[in-house]
């Protein structure tokens, strides 16, 4: 038996708290190894499940182990396991982005790598195989087993187990998530690379049987977690032609980087059900983004933008601020052409120095000290750090002014529209959204 537990959200501003797509995965993969498996989800530290003295407990390290950076929760998994009677990290297991972090406070549990695939290494570890002999383990802080060869045959993954997951969140059961890759061949120096750089692609077949599942158990959006979903072209394009041939009718989001998307490549995932694509900006200053090693060209930036929105998607801008070379000039130059660009949504973010990251080891050498626990760690809520000309509260005080601004000009677009319309029905719906950006902006600028 092994005992799944996954600490209660920190993160309400990801909007609805959904399931652990990386969670899904390794409870359906000991599954199909015969391990019998329990799952509890938003556990709490006051309100834990009785768990007997002998199975494994695997806790995750932050709010999602796949779907997105979520903020960290080692503190909330050090109560938690406490409150199992595993405060010595004894048979504990901890997997997710910040699993080796999570060994400085829980120095006696095993962290599963964030680069290796995690369901082959965590299998291993719960079936009582000498440490020794396992690959993408830390058995300490320090102590590193490096990573065997990561999957390269996806397929052979079962589908994540959805059902576990999704008891706990009946409201979202019908909001479901795919990944079609695992890894991002690119080196932004911010990025801690949670599936490796190497990109590795499920088989076409495999990915529409599971969309066919989803389908049929009544699921009515998915939402793809790939890191960059068009990183091949050739392969999106041959899924969307898949997609449409195999009676998949789903609406669907993706997200990927500005510079590897056109045109053609848009109109044909638009016929294939998108309705969102989100584009990793980050900034609109050419300087930033060589800083941050993004390789990118700001000019694409602008261009994908419109090709977007000529093949009829809707586009999410993740923009970042504070990264090293940002001043207020800057700043203002991204929040400039954001308003520019207007995306359907955008999200603001601070520049947070992950461990691990190139842009982690250059912050330290500034001097940059983070809690144990990374409890300063919450991306769109904290500005941990200033970069050479700014502080981290200008930075900080920047982005509420940018989500003002935006939050704004998305009012006074909706009230346009709805004064054109004519039909009364549509204006009511159209207010009704306006309403919805001035009770909730988070559904708006997350
Ligand atoms: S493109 Fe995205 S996933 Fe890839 S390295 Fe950059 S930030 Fe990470």
């Amino acid at each position: 038996m092994v005992i799944f537990l996954r600490p209660k959200s920190l993160s309400p501003q990801w909007g609805v708290q959904q399931p652990d797509l990386g969670l899904a995965y390794c409870v359906s993969y000991l599954k199909q190894q015969g391990i019998e498996t329990r799952y509890h989800d938003e556990v709490e530290a006051d309100r834990v499940p009785r768990v007997p003295d002998d199975p494994w407990v695997v806790i995750s390290s932050s709010d999602y182990t796949m779907n997105n950076d979520g903020s960290p929760t080692i503190a909330e998994a050090r109560s938690i396991l406490a409150g199992v009677g595993r405060a010595d990290g004894r048979r504990s297991v901890i997997v997710g982005p910040y699993s080796r972090q999570a060994l400085k406070i829980i120095p006696g549990a095993i962290a599963i790598d964030r680069e290796s695939d995690p369901e082959r290494p965590l299998h291993r570890v719960v079936s009582g195989e000498d440490l020794d002999r396992i690959h993408g383990i830390w058995r300490s802080y320090e102590q590193f087993q490096p990573p065997g060869d990561l999957l390269e045959n996806l397929d052979i993954l079962p589908f994540p187990d959805w059902e576990a997951m999704s008891a706990a969140y009946p409201q979202s059961t019908t909001y479901e998530f795919n990944i079609t890759t695992r890894g991002c061949p690119f080196n932004c120096s911010f990025c801690y690379h949670w599936r490796g750089k190497k990109v590795r692609y499920r088989s076409l077949p495999n990915v529409i049987e599971q969309l066919l599942l989803q389908q049929r158990r009544g699921a009515t959006f998915i939402d793809f977690k790939d890191d960059t979903f068009t990183v091949s072209i050739r392969y999106t394009m041959e899924l969307c032609a898949v997609m449409l041939e195999s009676g998949f009718r789903l609406p669907w989001r993706c997200h990927t980087r500005p510079d590897m998307v056109n045109l053609e490549l848009f109109k044909a995932m638009k016929a294939a059900g998108c309705q969102s694509v989100g584009l990793g900006v980050e900034s609109f200053s050419q300087a930033v983004l060589d800083a941050i090693d993004k390789e990118m060209e700001i000019k694409s930036v602008a261009e994908s933008f419109r090709v977007a929105r000529e093949a009829g998607i809707k586009t999410f801008a993740y923009i970042v601020f504070g990264f090293p070379g940002e001043n207020e000039e800057s700043l203002r130059e991204t929040l400039k052409n954001v308003l520019q660009i207007n995306p359907d949504q955008v999200q603001f973010a601070f520049a947070t120095p992950f461990p691990g990251t190139p842009y982690y080891q250059a912050m330290k050498r500034r001097g940059f000290e983070e809690a144990d626990d990374l409890s300063d760690f919450n991306i769109l809520r904290k500005a941990p750090v200033g970069s050479e000309q700014l502080t981290a509260d200008e930075i900080l005080q920047f982005g509420k002014f940018a989500k003002k601004k935006f939050i704004q000009q998305r009012i006074q677009i909706e009230l346009s529209q709805a004064a054109r319309l004519k039909h009364p029905l549509r204006r009511l719906k159209s207010v009704r959204r306006y309403l919805k950006v001035m009770r909730d902006p988070v559904s708006w600028v997350i």
